[in-house]
């Protein structure tokens, strides 16, 4: 049976110690059955939330991660940096990533073959603009993202792909993609990856809904067949609400 995840990406947000108060509601929540439970909090915080959520199921994940192994390139994170403070999951290729660091599909074929090549898990995002999905691109757009980034790799690297569709006409604008048009997606993209590889590895390959997932839509879209989980953004800031999206499972 595939994985159950939901992932908080807390973005550029909390200092030091907003993060130890969310970090200490979520763990006051208790144990999260069936479910993975993941958080990426900014980077400089990574190694005080490994710390605080030793004992505890939830994992910590990075936002981001560079793909060369070491080297001169100031304000960047290597995937043994992550690894050697016990950080083995990695957020990559967010839209906002994307948008603002000119992160290309090119790029972020080395930065996962860097992440595989470490055993890290890799959280893979992406997803339509408004136009493509106007100009009914979707499907276009999201098979070249994936094609150009993923598939040159091996299928034995794909036990450590977790795979998250995010239009960027759902992220933080309070517009989510409708069950529906989740779920056509979602069945899509499986599509393509058994095509690509084979209806083992497209079985097994959980695929994440992201895109302004509160508690109130959070179930309806989760139970759909094809959605295993949800990457959430601007939820995840508060304990209760990303707690209840969790429950929604
Ligand atoms: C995200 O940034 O990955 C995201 C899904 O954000 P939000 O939930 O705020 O739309």
């Amino acid at each position: 049976m595939r994985k159950k995840i939901v992932a908080g990406n807390w973005k550029m947000n909390n200092n030091k110690e907003e993060t130890a108060q969310l970090i200490a509601a979520l763990k006051a929540k208790g144990s999260f059955a069936g479910v993975e439970v993941k958080v990426a909090p900014t980077s400089i915080h990574l190694v005080q939330a490994v710390d605080a959520l030793i004992d505890s199921a939830i994992e910590v994940i990075g936002q981001n991660m560079h793909q060369a192994t070491n080297g001169a390139y100031t304000g960047e994170i290597s995937a043994s940096m992550l690894q050697s403070i016990g950080v083995n999951s990695v957020i990559l290729g967010h839209s906002e990533r994307r948008a603002y660091f000119n992160e290309t599909d090119e790029a972020l074929a080395e930065k996962v073959a860097t992440a595989v090549k470490h055993d890290m898990e890799v959280v893979f995002c992406f997803g339509e603009e408004l136009a493509d999905r106007q100009n009914e691109q979707h499907f276009k757009v999201v098979e070249e993202q994936l094609s150009k980034a993923l598939f040159s790799l091996p299928n034995t690297a794909w036990g450590k792909i977790v795979l998250a569709y995010e239009p960027v006409w759902a992220i933080g604008t309070g517009e989510t993609a409708s069950p529906e048009q989740a779920q056509e997606m979602h069945a899509f993209i499986r599509g393509l990856v058994a095509q690509q590889y084979d209806a083992s590895v497209a079985e097994n390959v959980a695929i994440l809904y992201g895109g302004s997932v509160k508690s109130a839509n959070a179930q309806e879209i989760f139970s759909k067949p094809d959605v295993d989980g949800g990457l959430i953004g601007g939820a995840a800031l508060n304990a209760d609400d990303f707690f209840a999206i969790v429950q929604s499972i």
